[in-house]
């Protein structure tokens, strides 16, 4: 990067950072995209004095609020609820709900930043969101999940609407939290909407959503590929995560030919040197949705496989990483392993797992990389897929949401290599997705005036 374009993206990280201070991961998704885009907005002047940048880190609303709930001895606890209402340019706002102890203002505005990049290079119309609470679900009993959910609605409701604002799931909202969300919202509005995506099929629900996020990232790895003139069969895939991203990348992971040999969660990694193949993946699914245990007790079932406790699976030796568990998984030591023991492939099921001196080291070394918001988007797609059934009054088929998935795969692939081909023949994706992402929430920005 020239000195001007690196003086001007810290004189816009200064202001961003005193504006928001203590946002780290804010600050670290902001400095991703600005990094991309100043370039490319000096040669298109009409977004400079048109402050696209400036009003585009600015939330259009936050909304912060008490969730009150009493557990099942009748003591009550408090949690924070969020909801970040980050741009609807393009669409009714739109991103999950995420329910994890570490949730904190400064990863939702990260988490709803990145969503409206994500959201535009799917192709559908949808604004970006992301919300959720700093509560815990692990341990809970389901009528306390359910409670919680209940008052964590009860204040969200007067907030969304299928043409405002419709949230999803994410780290600790799946299908079960959906349900109660679901349910308090309609009892309040007294109307069955597509306010939320990722019901159940009977309810509302499209076929694929929980598999597309996994499909999707790994769609887009062969997708990378094929741009080598290679494929998924027959290479070794780790996988972090044990959770709907992980579980549905490593289903798909199979299906191409792959072999996937670890998975993991917040406490530690499996390494399984004969893969994972589909039958010990319904082992993983049945543990982790229905039982609710820890990934160590799969070595408990198949003892050739061990666990490792505390640490990430990113030492094992592999051509292919998947990232599905959460921010910050990959340090630019992990980085530098992974591309040393054969890696040239990282598709990023995750939102942000890559920390920038990670992301440096993949470009220095010219490998495979589709970040998150190119490569995870085929969740966000799917739930754009069930707004169209919902307010069409239909249901479309298996395969026929798996078909369009795969084409809006297909799609943002074309769109990162249009934006992000180098001179020199490379494809640099992070660039690609920045600025794909970019072009059409401006375009429409400028199309509605200052508002
Ligand atoms: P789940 O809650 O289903 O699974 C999350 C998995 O990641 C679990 O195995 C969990 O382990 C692990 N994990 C969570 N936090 C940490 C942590 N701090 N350190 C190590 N491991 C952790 O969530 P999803 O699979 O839905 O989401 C995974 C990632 O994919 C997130 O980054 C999410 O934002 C992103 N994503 C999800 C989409 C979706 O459709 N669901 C769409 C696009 C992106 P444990 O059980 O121990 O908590």
């Amino acid at each position: 990067m020239s000195t001007i374009y690196e003086k001007k993206l810290n004189d816009f990280m200064a202001k961003v950072i005193a504006k928001n201070p203590s946002e780290v991961e804010f600050h670290q998704a902001v400095h991703e995209v600005v990094e991309s885009l100043i370039p490319f907005i000096e040669e298109n002047p009409q977004y400079s004095e048109a402050k696209i940048l400036e009003r585009m880190v600015e939330p259009e609303r936050v909304i912060l609020f008490r969730v009150p709930w009493a557990d099942d001895k009748g003591e009550v606890h408090i949690n924070k609820g969020y909801r970040i209402e980050m741009n609807s340019a393009i669409g009714p706002y739109k991103g999950g709900l995420r329910f994890h102890p570490t949730v904190n203002l400064g990863i939702l505005k990260f988490l709803a930043f990145e969503q409206v990049y994500k959201n535009s290079l799917t192709t559908l119309p949808m604004g970006g969101g992301k919300g959720g609470s700093d509560f815990d679900p692990k341990g809970k009993s389901d009528f306390e999940v359910m409670r919680f959910c209940q008052s964590f609605m009860t204040e969200l409701f007067r907030h969304i609407g299928p043409n405002t604002d419709v949230p999803a799931g994410d780290i600790g909202v799946g299908g079960r939290e959906i349900g109660y969300l679901f349910g308090q919202y309609k009892r309040l509005r007294n109307e069955f909407t597509g306010v939320l995506t990722g019901k159940g099929i009977e309810w509302g629900g499209s076929l694929i959503r929980p598999e597309a996020t996994g499909y999707g990232t790994v769609y887009f790895a062969e997708e990378m590929l094929k741009t080598r003139n290679d494929s998924l069969k027959g290479k070794t895939i780790t996988i972090s995560g044990s959770g709907n991203v992980a579980q549905y990348a490593t289903q798909k992971a199979n299906e191409f030919g792959g072999k996937v040999v670890t998975l993991s969660d917040s406490n530690g990694f499996i390494h399984d040197p004969e893969g994972i193949d589909d039958e010990k993946l319904a082992y993983v699914m049945h543990l982790k949705n229905i039982k609710r245990g820890r990934i160590s007790e799969y070595v408990e079932k198949y003892p050739n496989a061990n666990y490792v406790d505390g640490e990430r699976p990113w030492s094992v030796p592999c051509e292919v990483a998947l990232p599905c568990a959460t921010q910050n998984e990959i340090n630019e030591e992990e980085a530098r392993i992974l591309i040393k023991n054969g890696c040239f492939v990282i598709s990023e099921g995750a939102n942000m797992p890559s920390t920038p001196e990670a992301v440096e080291v993949y470009l220095e070394n010219k490998i495979l990389y589709g970040p998150g918001k190119a490569a995870n988007a085929g969740g966000v797609s799917t739930s754009g897929l069930e707004m169209t059934q919902n307010s069409m009054r239909i249901s479309w088929t298996r395969e026929e949401v798996d078909a369009r998935l795969h084409t809006i795969m297909k799609d943002i692939h074309e769109t990162c290599v249009k934006y992000g081909k180098q001179e020199d023949g490379f494809i640099n994706y992070v660039n690609g997705a920045n600025i794909g992402g970019f072009v059409k929430v401006a375009d429409a920005m400028l199309a509605q005036g200052l508002v």
